[in-house]
């Protein structure tokens, strides 16, 4: 076992933020730590990472006690904290060399940035200031940080928060390539997140743990019948049109132009949608595969525990 949580609680004050927490994740998986927010997560992360003190309980990595051994199990995670704050006057070498020297990596410490700044393709701005890096860049560089010390744990905190489409999709790609030889904890309020990058998922909701599974098992709880399409016209037309389409089981209108379309899950009706409307000479402006939300996936989930 790589990270094992053992019963922890964690007061702020007289809010309780964990409630006896357990879990442990094996060596080499790529876990996702899914909750919405204020579940708790960061504050469990903090805690693995040793940046704050838990109220009870124990957490051990890769063997070793965080409270006994802490300096040899910083040396052992690499971490990178929720909005990562980096120095924007800084510029990318002078700040790895900086971090470097906190991990008193010595000799090493050039050619291990070298590999870092190749392995997050931060090549063509590494020689950049950090307040001249996109968000992407920066989480980039936030990654280097973290694997500069070539830990053998990643903590990523909410790493693809804040980013646009493109840079979320490069930065799960990163992760999925670093996390091939480490095990790797990450945190989400996304769920298609954690079915793009992760193993394994740990469900936290009020600082309670409600799930610890694989993807697949998940996928099964949360397995939809039927799957909503959000269908908008530039037209206003009356909902019974679409019960013309093949496939629509159900119709709700939202307003006079935008439609909740109930289809079969095993079928991907936009298409249809679309040619339907092009024949009747209507514009679709957008359609939506409406997606399970946490609160859905909660209920499944308690209740599915329940059972
Ligand atoms: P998440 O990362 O899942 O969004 P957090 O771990 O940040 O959740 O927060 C869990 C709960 O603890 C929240 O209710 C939050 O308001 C509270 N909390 C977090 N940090 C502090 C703090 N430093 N002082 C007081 N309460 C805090
Ligand atoms: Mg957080």
């Amino acid at each position: 076992m790589s990270i094992v949580v053992d019963n922890i609680v964690k007061y702020y004050g007289k809010q309780k933020a964990l409630n006896h927490v357990s879990f442990s994740v094996d060596e080499g998986r790529i876990v996702g730590f899914l909750g919405p927010n204020g579940a708790g997560k960061s504050t469990m992360m903090k805690i693995i990472t040793g940046f704050i003190s838990k109220t009870s309980g124990q957490v051990s990595v890769n063997g070793l006690d965080i409270d006994e051994q802490s300096i040899e199990v910083r040396k052992q995670i690499g971490y990178l904290p929720e909005n990562n704050p980096l120095n924007l006057e800084m510029y990318v070498r002078e700040y790895l060399y900086f971090v470097a020297g906190f991990y008193k990596l010595g000799k090493t410490a050039k050619e291990r940035i070298d590999t870092v700044i190749e392995q997050t393709g931060l090549t063509i701005e590494q020689n950049k200031r950090i307040g001249a890096l996109s968000k992407g860049y920066r989480q980039r560089l936030g990654l280097a940080q973290a694997l500069l010390h070539n830990p053998s744990v990643l903590i990523l905190d909410e790493p693809t928060s804040g980013l646009d489409p493109n840079q979320i999709i490069e930065i799960r790609n990163l992760i999925r390539a670093v996390g091939r030889d480490k095990t790797v904890m990450l945190s989400t309020h996304i769920m298609q997140e954690v079915e793009a990058v992760c193993d394994e998922v740990i469900i936290i909701n009020r600082g309670n743990i409600v799930a610890n599974t694989s993807i697949d098992k998940i996928n099964e709880v949360v397995q939809q019948e039927t799957v909503t399409v959000l269908v908008e016209l530039e037209e206003a037309v009356s909902e019974s049109v679409f019960l013309e389409l093949p496939n629509v089981l159900n119709v709700r209108s939202v307003n006079k132009k935008k439609f909740l379309l109930e289809t079969p899950a095993e079928i991907d009706i936009r298409s249809h949608i679309f040619n339907f409307a092009v024949e009747r000479k209507l514009t679709v402006l957008s359609m939506q595969k409406q997606e399970l939300n946490l609160e859905d996936i909660f209920q499944k989930l308690t209740a599915s525990v329940e059972d």
